[in-house]
């Protein structure tokens, strides 16, 4: 079973995803990390996926779709976090298409932020290069400056997360994404959270939502 997990850039997708995956022992996929991976190991679709991802742009339906399935292999018992995907309307046809017989998708859960909030997240955000964690240089700064509390890798500022690509990947969630959470409206999956606040409020809320799509 799928559960996707919408929002914008800097909605929080990864920080509750991870949540739900260490206190839930629900599967985390995100395609995000998945293709930072293929680029950090120089396979060919991290080849063709990079310069997109760092200019905020989305990579190529065929890709993701290759991705995804590997990703997801074929245990229709597990309860899944889908984050990051579907990210346009194609995707989310091809999801149904594609998977959903095997992975239905039970629930679309939208961390919905203010777009203000957004912008402040992404800008001070710095990812573990080990790891992938998130950390944030006010809201949330690692214990000693620069370095990972979980693995003690560096931190970085991913390269997609500076202004001009901010930008970018802020108007391709306005114009591709969104309607995405329309068409599961339609669909009768559809629930919003507000992903505002404190993280630990929020993961109840989201849990909520979940456990009440899972009943
Ligand atoms: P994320 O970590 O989810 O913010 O994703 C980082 C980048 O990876 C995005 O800005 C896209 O370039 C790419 N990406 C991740 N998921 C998808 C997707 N479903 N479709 C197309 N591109 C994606």
């Amino acid at each position: 079973m799928i559960i996707v997990l919408m929002g914008a850039p800097g909605a929080g997708k990864g920080t509750q995803a991870d949540l739900l995956s260490e206190r839930a022992g629900y599967r985390k996929i995100s395609t995000g990390d998945a293709l930072r991976k293929h680029v950090k190991l120089g396979t060919q679709v991290g080849k063709q996926a990079g310069e997109i991802m760092a200019r905020g742009e989305l990579v190529p339906d065929n890709v993701l779709l290759q991705v995804l399935k590997e990703e997801l292999g074929s245990n229709p018992k597990e309860i899944v976090i889908l984050d990051g995907y579907p990210r346009n309307l194609a995707q989310a046809e091809t999801l149904k298409e594609v998977v959903e017989g095997v992975h239905p998708v039970v629930c679309c859960a939208h961390l919905d932020v203010r777009r203000d909030d957004i912008i402040a997240r992404l800008s001070g955000r710095r990812t573990c290069s080990g790891c992938g964690a998130s950390f944030h240089v006010s809201a949330n700064p690692p214990k000693k400056q620069g370095v990972c509390d979980k693995c003690g890798s560096n931190l970085i500022q991913r390269p997609d997360d500076d202004a001009k690509s901010i930008a970018v990947r802020l108007d391709v969630y306005d114009k591709a994404t969104e309607p995405v959470l329309d068409y599961y409206r339609k669909r009768n999956l559809y629930n919003r959270v507000n992903g505002g606040g404190q993280t630990d409020q929020i993961f109840g809320d989201l849990k909520g939502v979940i456990n009440s799509c899972l009943k």
